[in-house]
């Protein structure tokens, strides 16, 4: 047998192994067999020293791990093994340890007096009994389970915060009564949660300056209650949370008091707050304009009303979806409560409208927040990887100068707000004097209207439309004519957008209504099948009882939805998309035509387009006038008669006044056309004669110039 240097130092190795304190036995590098072993390990395995000396070491930890590694030792790869396992323990329970197995440095031979060159050193293998700490974490992991299962069964919202404010825990009830997305909770947006919860109540100011003076002083308790725009009532209760004595973040406790509030309080807040923004709305902005005049008059003061319309809002909406649309009003709703200063107030009066009262404001304050309104507003966005920029405009009115009372201010500040943007928009303008002048005309002919109503000095003309192929008159265009005694011949052009504003032109409207399928009717009863097309206003359509106003005049007169046309505008088809789809389905559907008037000049969707069930395309007599010199006009006119043509609709030309438009159209396949060219719009008896003595003439009619 050959000598062990190792074996004549086995006194001394069993000293060092005793000396560990923890279970350690050393494997023979060369033989793998256990060399010496300490009384903790046996004691830990139930075996006695003998039974365990000169056997091979991989039979003592039986685990893949262990085994691989022996094995690899065995093929003199040395190596080390450091990791957590499970040893079956004398008495037969599973002992958790942490074991290690390392092959000692040569330097350590010296110490029990071997010599490196009589054999490798030996592998020490040492176990730490890791059961209790096991039982402490186990322990623990409990205890924060039944913590999690008491945070969620509380009826309270909690939010714990570290002392730099950062989430560490919140519950599901936290999240419910804030209606936070889920998103930021999961995804750990702190800072867009704060935001979320700042943005959702009432008066973020005073939220945040509470806020702020909680952080500062990191051992106040304080409970406070806040309104959110939905109304609910949300007390807050915090207190410093501690460990070992020391503060180390904060525990936040949020109960919903929507209910201990009178539902009269809620209603009030509901009613006087823009649900979105948490702005006032037009009614409360309008007290508040009131009650700021009445205390300007009484102390001779002034104030500045800056009303602001976003440009091109409604494309956003449209194209990018009310989340982002909604995202962009609250974002100026900040910023603009940004450069407002203390007891100024900003309301949002409108879809995309905003108001300012700036207080003790003359022309030169004005102006300033004018333009500090442009600035804030104005940036560009990007959303969703899109770009675009937003810009507003503005109107200004000024108490005194400018009006006496609230309403008379908004509508001139609404009106000078109109002029920015004709005036290219991203401006501002003042409200005018000058205007006043115009306003006095317009209030004379909204008055000269009515009485014109009812003393029946309104008439009805006809104008031809012509087949553009067979020269034959196909329908009549019923327009309005007024001569006033005092103010003489008045152009439609001129009193018709009064009554739209005024809201005359639903009366007007009516009347037209009757009054052309009166007509139709005499005509067809005499043997004259003539379809009248009749002009319809964007606000006498959006009257909820439009629909029902044509079906009884049709009734009423006898007369077949289809010899009745509605001319209608381009902005019909926008507002409200979807309720004007349901009315003309509905008017369509009883045999009424729908036209698009003045086709191109407004704002049309083809997606629009193509979902209502029309049936002509008026191109607007602007694009007419041009054609056949004007290259762009004809690439107009060209292009409305091909998109009528892909969306099986007519298209008729308005305003055809030479023979080479008529030739030009013919040429492009326009079908109809109207215009001075055939006739301008003549009354009942002219009409007929014109068509009479059409068709009496039989074949293609003459076509004559007319001058009105
Ligand atoms: P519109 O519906 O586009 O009507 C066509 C206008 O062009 C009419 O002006 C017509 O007289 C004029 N016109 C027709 N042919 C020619 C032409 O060859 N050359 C020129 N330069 N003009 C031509 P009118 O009658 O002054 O009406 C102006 C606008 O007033 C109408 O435009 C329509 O928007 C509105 N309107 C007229 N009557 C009514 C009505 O009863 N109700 C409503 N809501 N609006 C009406
Ligand atoms: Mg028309
Ligand atoms: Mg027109």
């Amino acid at each position: 047998m050959t000598a062990d240097a190792n074996l004549v130092a086995l006194p001394a190795w069993s000293m060092l192994l005793a000396a560990l304190g923890e279970p350690a036995w050393l494997v023979c590098a060369r033989r793998g067999t256990v060399l010496a072993i300490n009384a903790d390990a046996l004691a830990l395995l139930g075996k006695s020293e003998a039974a365990l000396l000169d056997q091979p070491a991989d039979g003592l930890i039986l685990t893949p791990e262990d085994m691989a590694f022996w094995d690899e030792a065995a093929h003199g790869s040395p190596a080390r093994l450091q990791s957590d396992t499970v040893l079956v323990d004398a008495s037969g329970a599973l002992v958790q340890v942490s074991r290690r197995i390392q092959q000692l440095a040569p330097a350590a031979l010296n110490l029990v007096g071997a010599s490196a060159a009589d054999s490798p050193p030996p592998y020490l293998v040492t176990l730490h009994d890791r059961s209790d700490q096991q039982r402490e974490a186990d322990e623990r992991e409990l205890l924060v389970a039944e913590l999690q299962a008491t945070l969620e069964s509380t009826a309270d919202g909690i939010l714990v915060t570290d002392l730099a404010g950062r989430i560490r825990a919140f519950n599901r009830r936290f999240a419910q009564i804030w209606g936070l997305p889920e998103a930021l909770l999961t995804q750990r947006q702190d800072e867009a949660v704060y935001d979320w919860m700042r943005r959702s109540v009432t008066d973020p100011e005073d939220y945040s300056r509470r806020l702020a003076a909680i952080s500062e002083a990191t051992l106040m308790q304080a409970s406070e209650r806040f309104v959110l725009h939905s109304g609910q009532v949300i007390e807050r209760v915090t207190q410093p949370q501690r460990c070992k004595g020391r503060p180390v973040g904060r525990v936040w406790a949020f109960r919903d008091h929507t209910e201990l509030v009178s539902a009269g309080a809620r209603i009030e807040q509901l009613a006087s707050t823009d649900s979105l923004t948490g702005l006032s709305n037009r009614g409360q902005f309008a007290a508040t304009l009131s009650e700021a005049i009445r205390q300007a008059r009484r102390r001779a003061g002034s104030l500045a009303l800056l009303v602001l319309d976003l440009d091109r809002f409604k494309q956003i909406n449209d194209s990018l979806g009310q989340g982002v649309a909604d995202r962009v009003l609250l974002d100026c709703a900040d910023r603009l409560k940004a450069i407002t200063r203390q007891g100024d107030v900003v309301a949002r009066i409108g879809g995309d409208q905003f108001a300012l009262l700036v207080h003790e404001a003359d022309i030169r304050g004005a102006e300033s927040s004018a333009r500090r309104a442009l600035d804030a507003v104005a940036h560009s966005c990007s959303v969703e990887g899109l770009q675009f920029s937003l810009t507003c405009s503005v109107g200004v009115a000024l108490f005194p100068a400018d009006g006496s009372d609230g309403e008379l201010l908004m509508r001139h500040a609404e009106s000078a707000m109109k002029r920015a943007k004709q005036g290219g928009r991203s401006c501002f303008r003042f409200h005018q004097p000058m205007q006043d002048a115009d306003m006095r005309q317009r209030m004379r002919i909204d008055h000269a209207m009515r009485q014109a109503l009812a003393s029946q000095r309104f008439r009805l003309h006809y104008q031809p439309q012509i087949d553009l192929g067979t020269g034959a008159v196909i329908g009549a265009e019923a327009l309005i004519r007024w001569r006033d005694p005092e103010l003489g011949e008045i152009s439609p052009a001129t009193f018709i957008p009064v009554a739209e504003e005024t809201g005359f032109i639903i009366a007007i409207g009516d009347w037209v209504l009757e009054q052309a399928v009166r007509q139709a009717v005499i005509w067809h009863d005499q043997g004259l099948v003539m379809p009248v097309s009749v002009n319809v206003s964007a606000l006498q359509f959006q009257q909820a009882d439009f629909n029902a106003r044509v079906m009884s005049v049709l009734t009423e007169h006898g007369l077949a939805g289809e010899l009745l046309e509605l001319e209608l505008t381009e902005s019909i088809l926008v507002h409200d998309a979807n309720e004007a789809l349901a009315r003309l389905s509905q008017l369509s559907q009883l045999g009424v035509r729908l036209a698009i008037d003045d086709f191109g000049t407004g704002y049309s969707s083809l997606a629009y387009l193509k979902r209502f069930p029309i049936d002509r395309l008026k191109i607007d007599r602007s694009f007419v006038k041009g054609v056949p010199a004007d290259d762009s006009d004809c690439a107009i006119v060209r292009a409305v008669v091909q998109l009528a043509q892909a969306l099986g609709m007519k298209v008729i030309a308005e305003g055809v006044e030479t023979e080479l438009q008529r030739a030009f159209l013919l040429e492009l396949g326009c079908d109809e056309f109207q215009g001075f060219l055939f006739a301008p719009a003549l009354d009942a008896a002219s009409f007929e004669d014109r068509v009479r003595g059409q068709r009496e003439r039989g074949g293609r009619p003459r076509l004559s110039l007319v001058v009105r």
